[in-house]
């Protein structure tokens, strides 16, 4: 250990921070809350690997806050750390469809190399955020929210600004709404905008899907049913851009 191939990859999302570390062709993850500090989480992540015996490493960081790891040699975006990541767990070109905390990408990769990509990182209503947002309503957990909603519903929320579907959340429990029912609403409307940020990204016929949202069997099923196409994901899905930034760090 902490030999001079160690590469390591930290991934600050505005959620979670995920941390890759690559070591004789093996890859250790683990991951930690954002918080409110990143720099702060950077310090612990560093505390961490040492803890683990590493010494002698390279570090690139991405993510939306990769400019708060200070001890980092190099910064890369998220866009190529997160293609580099689901090439390297898919093995082939795909679609990546990643829905964070609080943006949701698509990337094209073509010849394992990005050749297009669409994001949304202007309104939460396509993101992790809106499903947290909605279950602190509820007053249960995401995976909660999405056992309850895995069956359809005549239900719909019809605002696409978040903040107002909340109030429509909160008028629908005022009414007596059955909470399966919500919950099947608040995924639809998530769903939808997921799938219309893919559409208009176009002409593709499979998926690799990334983030936070890919631990969720209930997300990539429907998600499947709306974009009518097979939804690949991997169970180290949600470390694709750290991977990717721990084998950038070592070529
Ligand atoms: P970021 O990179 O922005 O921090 P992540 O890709 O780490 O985001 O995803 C975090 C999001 O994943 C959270 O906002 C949350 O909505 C969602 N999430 C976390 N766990 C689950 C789960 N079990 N099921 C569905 N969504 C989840």
């Amino acid at each position: 250990m902490g030999d001079s191939m160690t590469g390591i990859g930290i991934d600050i999302g505005s959620t979670a921070a995920k941390v890759s570390i690559i070591n004789n062709e093996e890859i250790k993850n683990f991951y930690m809350p954002t918080g409110w500090n990143s720099r702060e989480t950077a310090l612990i992540i560093r505390q961490k690997i040492e803890g683990l015996g590493f010494k002698n490493y390279k570090v690139i960081a991405t993510g939306y806050g990769r400019v708060s790891v200070p001890y980092a040699d190099k910064t890369i975006t998220e866009i190529t750390c997160h293609a580099k990541g689901a090439y390297y767990l898919y093995n082939d070109d795909i679609t990546v469809i990643d829905i964070g905390g609080q943006d949701t990408k698509v990337i094209s990769i073509k010849s394992g190399k990005v050749s297009s990509f669409s994001m949304n990182d202007k309104c939460a209503a396509g993101t992790g955020r809106f499903l947290e947002l909605m279950a602190n309503s509820l007053g249960i957990t995401i995976s909660e929210l999405c056992s309850l909603g895995k069956d359809d519903t005549a239900i719909k929320i019809s605002s696409m600004c978040t903040v107002f579907a909340e109030s429509e959340v909160i008028s629908l429990i005022a009414q007596g709404t059955k909470k399966e029912d919500i919950a099947s609403a608040i995924i639809e409307a998530i769903i939808s905008k997921v799938s219309s940020l893919v559409q208009k990204h176009g002409n593709n016929n499979k998926y690799f899907l990334t983030g936070g949202l890919s631990q969720n069997p209930i997300i990539i099923d429907k998600l499947s049913k709306k974009l009518k196409s097979p939804i690949f994901t991997h169970r180290d899905a949600l470390y694709a851009g750290s991977i990717g930034a721990a084998l950038l760090s070592i070529e």
